[in-house]
């Protein structure tokens, strides 16, 4: 144990996990002067089960946190199979959008991210399990308690702030703690993905597969769930599946015995076979449509998983993410620049209204889309009648990837809009 660790922490904002809602959070709040420190459990490099895709929303984002992502596999559209047909549609180019998008194995995005933050000033302390919120007598966070080290060398630190970010991904212990707890009518994922080694790596699509077969497309049986081959440009290309349900009860995937049969049914000049697989099949779930909130109350700040910010419409979290810790670490900066707490949680109330001016009614279209496609008659009829139709399914394509323009744009990026603000915000 090292003076460093034993020693308790202060700073303006402690951030409690560095995966990218608390990596983007650190970054934009050490950009902006304010002193951050940064909590996770685990030490760097480490892996995050994920599909490793980023989509031009999530470019956008890193673009904005001043990646250099040079040598970072690009890609540069979205190859959709189902219902016997096989459509591929480019990233559009857009305002505010690239016509690319990337991958990137979470074993290095993470740690750059996170790394790329501590070099802006932020702090990070890993190795550091947070186990605790510690609040005054109102009620209110003013920071956590943290276990760090194992065994008979585990000893607890805190780490005191004017306001805590809750970043600690789906399980969100902290949030729990205080009472935040998951809505269970929101959708919720499951997902299961490992890697192969395959020719296949360097394509230049990500492809998603919406039926899965137990055998040959067409004359078998349709398996549940939806599918994706990833090109990670390394030799590899990351092979997972999922499925999605409107609620957080109705998510069970035998998933290790349909990503079996499916894989085992695919193209033999592919690879996927047990010899060329490289680390096990895991799984994880996805929170979905904002499935815990509020995002800001009482000094919590709650970003990224934690808050229920994947997309009902694909299953990305990373660029909700990203985004979500940049308004927030705005509000922040804001909010510690206010003489009273009553200030500072009027300029906080900035971050939830923006999240939901940002995502509230496109995440409510969400949950209608899931409600629909979970039924495999209408998602099988979705794909037979709909992707043959190029005119829809670029409308689709927008809208599923959350790559519509939020003002202007051109006749589909209004529609989605006028949709998106027709329905109640999530
Ligand atoms: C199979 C699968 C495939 C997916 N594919 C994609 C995809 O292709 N593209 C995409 O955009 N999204 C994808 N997602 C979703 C994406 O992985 C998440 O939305 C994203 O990781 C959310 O980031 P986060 O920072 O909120 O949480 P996380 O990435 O989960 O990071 C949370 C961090 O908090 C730390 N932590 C947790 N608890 C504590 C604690 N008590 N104390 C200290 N630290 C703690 C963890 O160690 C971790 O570092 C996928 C998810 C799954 C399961």
């Amino acid at each position: 144990m090292t003076d460093e660790l034993a020693r308790d922490i202060v700073a303006d904002v402690v951030v409690v996990g560095a995966g990218p809602a608390g990596a983007a959070t650190a970054y934009h709040l050490a950009s902006l002067g304010v002193e951050v420190a940064v909590l996770d459990k685990a030490t760097f490099p480490r892996d995050k089960i994920c599909g490793d895709g980023l989509t031009p929303a999530a470019v956008h984002e890193l673009v904005l946190m001043g990646m250099d992502t040079t040598g970072w596999t690009r890609n540069r559209g979205l190859t959709v199979i189902g219902g016997g047909h096989t459509v591929q549609m480019e990233w559009p180019d857009q305002k505010s959008l690239p016509g690319y998008g990337m991958t990137r194995a979470r074993m290095s995005l993470d740690e750059e991210l996170i790394r790329h933050g501590v070099a802006r000033g932020a702090r990070l302390y890993e190795g550091h399990m947070v186990t605790g919120a510690i609040q005054d007598v109102d009620g209110r966070v003013t920071g956590v308690t943290a276990r760090v080290g194992r065994g008979a060398s585990a000893h607890n630190v805190t780490a005191r702030a004017k306001l805590v970010v809750e970043a600690g991904g789906v399980s969100a212990r902290l949030a729990t703690s205080m009472g935040l707890r998951a809505n269970d009518r929101r959708p919720m994922g499951v997902a299961a993905r490992t890697y192969f080694r395959s020719p296949r790596s360097n394509e230049e699509w990500m492809e998603s597969h919406l039926e899965l077969w137990s055998g040959e497309p067409g004359r078998s049986d349709l398996l549940p769930g939806y599918g994706w081959v990833f090109p990670m440009g390394d030799g590899t290309v990351n092979v997972g599946l999922g499925s999605v349900a409107s609620t957080a009860h109705a998510t069970a995937l035998p998933y290790r015995q349909v990503f079996a049969e499916w894989t085992s049914h695919l193209p033999e000049e592919w690879g996927f076979t047990p010899e060329n697989q490289v680390g096990p099949l895991r799984s994880a779930a996805l929170p979905m449509s904002f499935n815990r909130k509020p995002h800001y109350v009482e000094g919590l700040v709650v970003v990224g998983d934690a808050g229920g910010m994947v997309s009902p419409f694909n299953g990305e979290g990373i660029a909700p993410a990203l985004k979500a810790g940049r308004l927030a670490a705005a509000a922040i900066a804001q909010g510690l620049s206010r003489t009273t707490q009553a200030g500072l949680d009027r300029a906080m109330s900035a971050y939830p209204e923006q999240l939901r001016d940002e995502y509230g009614g496109y995440y409510s279209l969400g949950r209608i889309f899931v409600r629909l496609i979970e039924n495999p008659k209408i998602m099988h009829l979705c794909t037979r009648y709909g992707l043959p139709i190029p005119r829809l399914m670029t409308l689709v394509h927008k809208l599923l990837s959350d790559g519509f323009e939020r003002s202007g744009g051109d006749f589909d990026d209004r529609l989605i809009t006028t949709l998106a603000k027709a329905v109640p915000k999530a």
